[in-house]
């Protein structure tokens, strides 16, 4: 297979793009770190892998020991502009040097609006709209569900099946899977109702009109359509398991939505920016939702988030209503001009379609012999394979853990996700060279063969 290196030239500081490893994972500074996590960080935090960032840039992560690991994982759809991307670094920098904080409901800058500006412009949809910024995809959540709420006067929230809203009181609520984001953290916000969402592999193949009648006829039985405030889903289910719900379930949503009054809010916080191929994954369907939530992708790693929308929904909150101590912090918006300026401007959303291209020929191929692989399914630079056991179709989570912890030892680092924890996703930052993405898919490729190698002795 012959390979187009993109046309773009971006990524961090110039680190080789390379997997190198120097010592074992973890190597004896990361594991010394990682004492000292355990001994000042709360349990509650995990981590993914047992090794310490040093450096990061185009598609390396770099360690304090030295290993260069490929990334597909940008950080949970964080980094999609590449690490440390030379624009973001040098509007960071001057931003810094001049002021680091007003706080925009204090004295305001022009930085915030024009990020304002630059999401009205970017999101689906010509309409007038507006935009307020926040500091991470949790609270754009539930200040979508705010907004909503004061727009209809009415409280329920419809949130789907497999969904994946946040950690805060309201988005837990939201949020469908109780391990480990919910169990033990209730009571939960009430007026939360949730619906089925198309899942083609598991629903028994109802097409996309047929799942959103039956989530249609759920929310008419259980809360009547005229006492929805708003409907928010993810157009592709994102820690649920890269659910991309069967082709015309979202248009249907949206179009019962319009009828009825009730709000269409796209949680578009890890599909966003580039990383399906388009700019943003409701564009997919031509899908245009009344409120978008925005965050991980926006700010080149900064933390920031946004809700944009309809102007007469977004106006309907009284002033004073929205905000935060440092919602649109002018570093990150800095950062947010940069990066949504590259994700227009340097092939990004070209970028990840090769790049989905490569994963799913790789994985189909796969699949086509080896039963355990259930579906590869995604788009653009979010794809996901989902393991079951080859004899009874189950779930398999063990698998992917070990298929993931194999990969993790060769230097590459994978994230896993799902309902029942047996689906590994792809995430590569945008600029990942395809050569070392290739690499990448080697190493979990094989780690897959020998794991059935392994459980056949
Ligand atoms: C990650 C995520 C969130 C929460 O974002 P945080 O910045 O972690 O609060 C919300 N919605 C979706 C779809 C996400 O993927």
């Amino acid at each position: 297979m012959t390979i187009a290196e993109p046309t773009i030239t971006t990524g961090g500081p110039a680190l080789p793009q390379e997997r190198r490893l120097v010592t074992g994972i973890p190597g004896p500074r990361s594991t010394e770190l990682m004492q000292r996590k355990q001994s000042a960080v709360a349990a509650g935090v995990g981590t993914t892998m047992p090794v310490f960032a040093a450096a990061a840039g185009g598609g390396v992560v770099v360690d304090v020991d030295g290993n260069s690991l490929i990334d597909l994982g940008s950080g949970i759809a964080v980094t999609g502009v590449g690490n440390a991307h030379p624009h973001i670094v040098d509007a960071v920098a001057e931003q810094v040097a001049s002021f680091t904080h007003t706080c925009f409901m204090v004295t305001p800058y022009e930085s915030y609006i024009a990020v304002a500006e630059a999401l009205n412009r970017v999101t689906p949809g010509d309409h007038a709209k507006r935009s307020v910024l926040f500091n991470s995809g949790a609270e754009a959540v539930e200040n979508a569900v705010k907004i909503a709420r004061a727009h209809t006067g009415r409280q329920a929230v419809v949130a789907f099946d497999h969904a994946y809203h946040g950690r805060t009181n309201l988005t837990m609520a939201l949020t469908a899977k109780a391990m480990p984001y919910k169990r033990g953290f209730g009571p939960f916000a009430s007026e939360i109702y949730r619906a089925p969402v198309s899942y083609p592999l598991r629903d028994g193949g109802l097409s996309g009109e047929q799942a959103a009648r039956a989530a249609i006829g759920r929310i008419e039985k259980q809360i009547g359509g005229d006492q929805v405030a708003a409907i928010i889903i993810e157009p592709i289910l994102g820690e649920g398991g890269f659910i991309v719900p069967a082709d015309g379930f979202l248009p249907a949503l949206a179009a019962w939505a319009r009828e009825n009054g009730v709000v269409f809010i796209a949680d578009e916080v890890q599909t966003g920016f580039a990383r399906t191929g388009r700019m943003f994954a409701c564009e997919h369907e031509d899908v245009v939702p009344d409120l978008i939530t925005t965050a991980k992708g926006i700010a080149g790693g900064l933390p920031l988030s946004a809700v944009t929308g309809h102007a007469e929904i977004m106006d309907a909150v009284h002033t004073g209503g929205l905000g935060g101590t440092y919602g649109g912090n002018p570093v990150a918006c800095a950062a947010a001009l940069a990066s949504i300026d590259a994700f227009e401007n340097e092939g990004l959303c070209e970028a990840a379609d090769r790049i989905g291209d490569i994963i799913v020929r790789r994985f189909r191929d796969i699949a086509a012999s080896d039963p355990r692989v259930a579906d590869v399914r995604g788009r653009g630079a979010m794809i996901a394979i989902e393991f079951c056991d080859a004899e009874t179709g189950e779930p398999d989570a063990a698998l992917a853990t070990r298929v993931a912890k194999a990969a993790h030892a060769q230097g590459v680092i994978v994230l896993t996700c799902g309902t029942f924890g047996n689906v590994i996703r792809f995430l590569p930052p945008l600029t990942i060279p395809l050569e070392l993405l290739v690499e990448g898919l080697d190493i979990v490729a094989t780690a897959l063969r020998d794991d059935s190698q392994s459980s056949a002795r």
